[in-house]
C-alpha cells in the first residue's frame, strides 16, 4: 500500500488493510463512479515476438484518470478495489473495453492478440467463464485473438476452485498466462495441472539481465525449463537492448517491456503497429 500512503500521506501506522478506513470508501465510491462515467482506459503495451521481431500481441493494462490526481497506477486501486469487494465490477469493465478493442483490431486488420489480467478475486467466481464466452460473440472475437493472464497468487489461494474456472476458460479456447512468474510459490505439481500455455517471467529478473549474472542464469533456466514443460516464455520489464539480445540467446518466445514499448492509449498503440506494418518489420 505504498502508493496509497504516500499519495493519500496516511501515516505508516495506520492499519494497512482496515476496508472501512474513510479514505479507502471515498477512493472506492470515487472509483465505481468513474466506472459508470467510463473515467477508465485501457492503455496498450506491445509484445514483440523475438524469432522475427514483430508485434504480433499487447497486454491491455489499466489507467484511471482521477480528477485532481492525474493517471492513477493500477497497482493502488486493484487492491482496494479488491478489499472492498468492487474487483468484480472492474474486471466486468476490463473484458467488455479490452474485448472491443480486439474487435477493432480485428476490423483494422490487424493480427495482435490482446492479453488481458484477471485478478486473484476473479479466478474464484464461477460466472467468469460463461461471461467472457457472451462478451467474445457479442463482439464476434474469436478466443484464440485474447488471452488472459493471472498471477500465481491467484491460483494458490483457492486452488480446486481456481482449477475449475481456469479449465472452463480454456476450454472455450482462450489462452491462459501465468502473471509475475518465479516470484510466487506455485510448485510444479500444481502448476502443471493448470491450462496454462504462457509464463511470464517476472521483470525483477528480467530488468538487470545485462548487468547480472545471476539473473542471466535464472532467466537461461526459467526459459529452457518453461520450454520442456510446454510453455510460451514471455520476459517482462525488458528496459535495453542488451537484455533482449541475451532473451533472444536463449530461445525466450516474446519480450516485453519500455525497450519494446511502453503502455500508450489505444489510438497510439495503433499508430505505432500500423506504421511497421508496410516495412514488414
Ligand atoms: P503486470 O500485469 O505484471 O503488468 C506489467 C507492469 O509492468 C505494468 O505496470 C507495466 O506498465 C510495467 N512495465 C512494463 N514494462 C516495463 C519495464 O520495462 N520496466 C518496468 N519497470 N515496468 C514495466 P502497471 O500498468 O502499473 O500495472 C501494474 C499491475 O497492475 C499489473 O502488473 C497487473 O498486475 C495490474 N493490472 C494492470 N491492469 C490491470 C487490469 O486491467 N486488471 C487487473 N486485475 N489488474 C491489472
Ligand atoms: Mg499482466
Ligand atoms: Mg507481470
Ligand atoms: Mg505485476
Amino acid at each position: 500500500f505504498a502508493a496509497l500512503k504516500s499519495t493519500r500521506g496516511v501515516d505508516v501506522y495506520d492499519p494497512p488493510s482496515d476496508p472501512h478506513r474513510p479514505e479507502r470508501l471515498s477512493l472506492m465510491s470515487e472509483l465505481r463512479a468513474a466506472i459508470d462515467a467510463d473515467a477508465l482506459e485501457l492503455f496498450f503495451q506491445p509484445k514483440l515476438r523475438l524469432a522475427d521481431g514483430q508485434v504480433d500481441a499487447a497486454e491491455a493494462l489499466i489507467r484511471w484518470h482521477r480528477p485532481g490526481r492525474g493517471m492513477v497506477p493500477p497497482e493502488m486501486f486493484i487492491t482496494v478495489a479488491e478489499e472492498t469487494g468492487n474487483i468484480g465490477r472492474l474486471t466486468r469493465w476490463v473484458l467488455a473495453h479490452g474485448i472491443a478493442h480486439a474487435a477493432e483490431l480485428i476490423h483494422a486488420g490487424h493480427s495482435i492478440r490482446v492479453s488481458l489480467n484477471l485478478s486473484a478475486r476473479d479466478i474464484g467466481d464461477p460466472g467468469l467463464p460463461d461471461r467472457v464466452a457472451e462478451l467474445l460473440h457479442a463482439h464476434g472475437v474469436p478466443a484464440s485473438a485474447i488471452a488472459l493472464e493471472v498471477t500465481e497468487s491467484a491460483v494458490i489461494g483457492e486452488p480446486e476452485a481456481a482449477l475449475q474456472v481456469l479449465r472452463r476458460l480454456a476450454d472455450t479456447g482462450i489462452d491462459m498466462a501465468i502473471d509475475d512468474f518465479g516470484i510466487g510459490q506455485t510448485s510444479f505439481a500444481y502448476l502443471r495441472r493448470l491450462p496454462v500455455r504462457e509464463l511470464k517471467i517476472d521483470k525483477m529478473f528480467v530488468q538487470h539481465l545485462a548487468t547480472d549474472p545471476t539473473d542471466r542464469t535464472i532467466v537461461r533456466s526459467l526459459v529452457e525449463l518453461g520450454h520442456r514443460l510446454g510453455y510460451q516464455v514471455t520476459a517482462e520489464g525488458v528496459e535495453d537492448a542488451e537484455s533482449m539480445a541475451f532473451l533472444a540467446s536463449v530461445g525466450c518466445d516474446h519480450a516485453q517491456g519500455y525497450h519494446v514499448g511502453r503502455p500508450v492509449d489505444f489510438a497510439a498503440f495503433v499508430a505505432r503497429i500500423g506504421a511497421r506494418d508496410p516495412g514488414g518489420a
